[in-house]
């Protein structure tokens, strides 16, 4: 298997599921057959991730609004790709008049203002270009990485801005989930490793971009604990759960590490 960043020869670390390391680069990777891949229908957005949808990162949105409107432009054209139920884009229609506003996922949206294509980001033709685009808790989720940044470069305006939120690979929660995978959080271990097929750390994420993009910023951080689905039913346990993680992502703060990372960077 050829490491979907660098092309370079990986090693398998893990048998089920499927998990590569690149020798190169160091960028880990799940190999799911498709057939196993988690389906991006109704129910991946209304019951499996209820949370994380109905609970938006509001801090994200802020900080990636004033990076967006550091351009001197009046009026500004973006695309948010997978975007989800479209929170990112209502979140910019009240903010600012002047943005003109697309987004594109596997969900159906409607929102007076807001132009949304339905479909698979890599097969769907787009004629428009943009001044930005914007890419939230989505790149972990493809297996063509390459592909996917390959077709944002060619919709982007020259000097176009690219605001990127995906996952960091390399902090203490998933480590401590690696390192106990054979016991208590093989489950665990299994659901993060299917559900997102590339584990990007902060190198890999940044060498998949610095060919066509100058990276402006990178910075790790962690997304509002209201968010994060558990699939624990009983109610003391998920409680008990959840404190644990809130100490972790605490924890973790200290040491500027977090779940996710964001990277800003500008077309060449
Ligand atoms: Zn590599």
């Amino acid at each position: 298997m050829k490491c979907p960043i660098c092309k370079k020869v990986t090693k398998r670390v893990n048998v089920q599921p499927e998990i590569y390391i690149c020798k190169q680069c160091k960028h880990s990777f799940s190999f799911i057959p498709k057939i196993k891949q988690e389906e991006y229908n109704e129910k991946y957005f209304t019951i499996k991730h209820k949370n994380w949808f109905s609970n938006p990162d509001y801090s994200l949105f802020n900080k990636f609004y004033k990076e967006i409107r550091r351009k001197k432009k009046e009026n500004i054209s973006l695309l948010d790709v997978g975007c989800g139920n479209g929170n990112f884009l209502r979140f910019l229609k009240n903010r600012d008049k002047n943005i003109n506003l697309t987004g594109i996922d596997f969900y159906e949206n409607k929102d007076n203002n807001i132009s949304y294509l339905k479909g698979n980001f890599l097969d769907r033709k787009i004629k428009q270009k943009f001044d930005v685009i914007t890419c939230l808790a989505v790149l972990e989720h493809t297996n063509k990485p390459k592909e996917f940044i390959k077709k944002i470069h060619s919709l982007l305006k020259p000097k176009g801005l690219l605001l990127i939120m995906s996952i960091n690979n390399k902090n203490i929660l998933f480590s401590t989930i690696r390192l106990f995978k054979q016991t208590f959080m093989k489950q665990r271990y299994s659901k993060l490793y299917t559900h997102h097929l590339q584990h990007y750390s902060n190198f890999s994420l940044k060498k998949l971009l610095e060919r066509d993009f100058k990276v402006l910023f990178q910075q790790n951080r962690n997304c509002p604990l209201k968010s994060i689905d558990v699939k624990v039913e009983n109610f003391l346990i998920r409680k008990l759960y959840l404190l644990s993680i809130w100490k972790i992502l605490f924890f973790m703060r200290l040491f500027r590490s977090g779940l996710q990372q964001i990277i800003i960077c500008k077309k060449r």
